[in-house]
């Protein structure tokens, strides 16, 4: 099975070939995951995808119609080393429904993560929180833009601390949302982390499928400095394995 999907990942080398520095194609990470985490998530999938899931995945066939279909996984693993392809696009990206910061810009997200967020906004506001989105997916010719554009402001390697290439960036998967509060001084804050708002976010996204990616401690292994802001879904049943465990994405065995 590993060594089938292996030799798949080579055939599907060639279809990203065109990307030529950067990024890497994703070693199927997170692949086998995602056959065996739908199987327990199903209400979080698509009726379609959720019909077809097996079979269809393991076939050629498949695999020829939609080459991005890997990149689809909730539990994609993708950092500064794994990239994803330059016309990878999620197919199911919608406006999101929640309340919006105001300058808030890239609001589209992946559906099923728009759902999850619906319920986290609501309960925070239960509680007497209120989170606002700020961004969510970024195509790759975005996120070029915004990355060149801190390069040129700030230098390559100052860059590289709180900005992906392309490619790289976990908002081209429309997994991954910036958030905020109306109460905390700025976007992209660290004060956010410390604020109620944040401390109630690090406290229960798991609950909702969702990870703080880059905490505090794990810089050297996540390549980011502590991004209290950025959450990121991959279902409830892996949050909550991070979440109680502690470990970054980077740390669990595949
Ligand atoms: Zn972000």
């Amino acid at each position: 099975m590993k060594k089938f999907l292996w030799v798949l990942l080579l055939l599907l080398a060639g279809c990203v070939s065109s990307v030529s520095e950067e990024p890497q194609l994703n070693p199927v990470k997170g692949t086998y995951r995602f056959v065996e985490e739908t199987e327990g998530n199903l209400s979080l999938v698509d009726d379609a995808l959720r019909f077809s899931l097996y079979d269809k995945f393991i076939s050629e066939l498949r695999l020829s119609r939609d080459p991005h279909y890997y990149y689809r996984s909730i539990t994609l693993l993708v950092n500064k080393k794994i990239g994803l392809p330059v016309d990878f696009v999620p197919k199911d990206l919608i406006k999101t429904s929640v309340a919006l910061s105001p300058s808030s810009s890239f609001t589209s997200i992946r559906r099923d993560v728009n759902n999850a967020l619906t319920v986290m906004f609501d309960a925070a506001l239960e509680d007497g929180y209120q989170l606002r989105f700020h961004s969510g997916y970024r195509s790759y010719s975005a996120q070029k833009r915004i990355y060149e554009n801190y390069a040129q402001k700030f230098g390559k390697a100052q860059a590289d601390v709180f900005s992906a290439k392309a490619g790289h960036s976990e908002h081209q998967t429309g997994l991954a949302i910036d958030i905020t509060s109306p109460s905390s001084t700025g976007l992209f804050a660290v004060d956010f982390g410390d604020s109620n708002e944040g401390m109630w976010v690090a406290k229960h996204a798991h609950i909702f499928g969702f990870i703080i990616r880059y905490p505090k401690d794990k810089n050297e292994i996540t390549g980011y400095i502590y991004e209290p802001w950025h959450i990121r879904y991959v279902g409830i049943p892996l949050a909550t394995q991070l979440y109680e465990s502690g470990l970054v994405m980077e740390e669990l065995d595949n």
